[in-house]
């Protein structure tokens, strides 16, 4: 009981509320953002022996080498999708994860396509999104390099494994106006990167150092 308890204090709303204070100071703007973020538990996203860690601004494993990514990138990632265009339709995002990213923008757009080429975390987000009621979100095994042509073209394309050079097949399946954004990169050298598709061309701004996992190829 009393470790029950405990939990729920280092889970609480209030936690809550002091990450997304930390959120502002650390420059993210977006208040529909920093709200969703404040009303999504983000411990259920992770092992329990981890979960009084959940808000903390570090990256945490999630088993298979994989880790959950940090709360400012969440945030920076999302505001940086939402202020390129105003409203999102469909949205691809890459490396579903633990599927806390996921979740995030499941309640910001119309509808989340995730891809993830590792299936045991994808079963795993599946039934996560499925307790929070999220159900906009349509799930594929594979790999992020291929894309999701039957759906294409998206509004919006999120990856949170960072590839050498921008998968050809996700510039394709990018809709005219629409954004990307994705880490580029070696590890430890990566940069997060804003890819905007117009009519004849792509213009690419390039934001921030991050550290991201490598993007890879193939399924496991
Ligand atoms: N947003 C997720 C990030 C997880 S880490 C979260 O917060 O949990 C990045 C994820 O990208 C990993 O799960 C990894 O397996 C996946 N990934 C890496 N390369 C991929 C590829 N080519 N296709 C699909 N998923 C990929």
């Amino acid at each position: 009981m009393t470790l029950s308890l405990q939990g729920m204090g280092m889970t609480s709303l209030r936690t809550r509320e002091r990450m997304i204070k930390r959120l502002s100071e650390q420059g993210i703007r977006n208040q529909k953002v920093l709200e969703i973020m404040r009303d999504t538990p983000r411990h259920i996203f992770m092992d329990e022996a981890l979960s009084s860690r959940a808000y903390e601004d570090t990256a945490l494993p999630i088993g298979y080498n994989q880790t959950i990514s940090q709360p400012y990138i969440v945030a920076k990632m999302t505001e940086l999708l939402l202020e390129a265009t105003g409203h999102l339709g469909k949205v691809l995002e890459i490396g579903t994860g633990c599927g806390y990213q996921t979740a995030i923008l499941a309640q910001l757009v119309d509808h989340v396509y995730s891809i993830e080429r590792i299936l045991p975390l994808q079963r795993k987000a599946k039934g996560h999104l499925w307790d929070l009621k999220l159900k906009n979100v349509s799930y594929l095994y594979n790999d992020g390099n291929l894309g999701w042509s039957d759906y294409a073209p998206f509004d919006a394309i999120l990856a949170s494994a960072a590839p050498f050079e921008i998968p050809q097949e996700l510039l394709q399946q990018l809709a005219v106006g629409g954004v990307m954004v994705i880490p580029i990169g070696v590890n430890g050298q990566q940069t997060l990167q804003r890819v905007t598709r117009n009519i004849n061309d792509y213009e690419v701004e390039i934001l921030e150092s991050v550290t991201f996992v490598p993007f890879l190829s193939g399924k496991e």
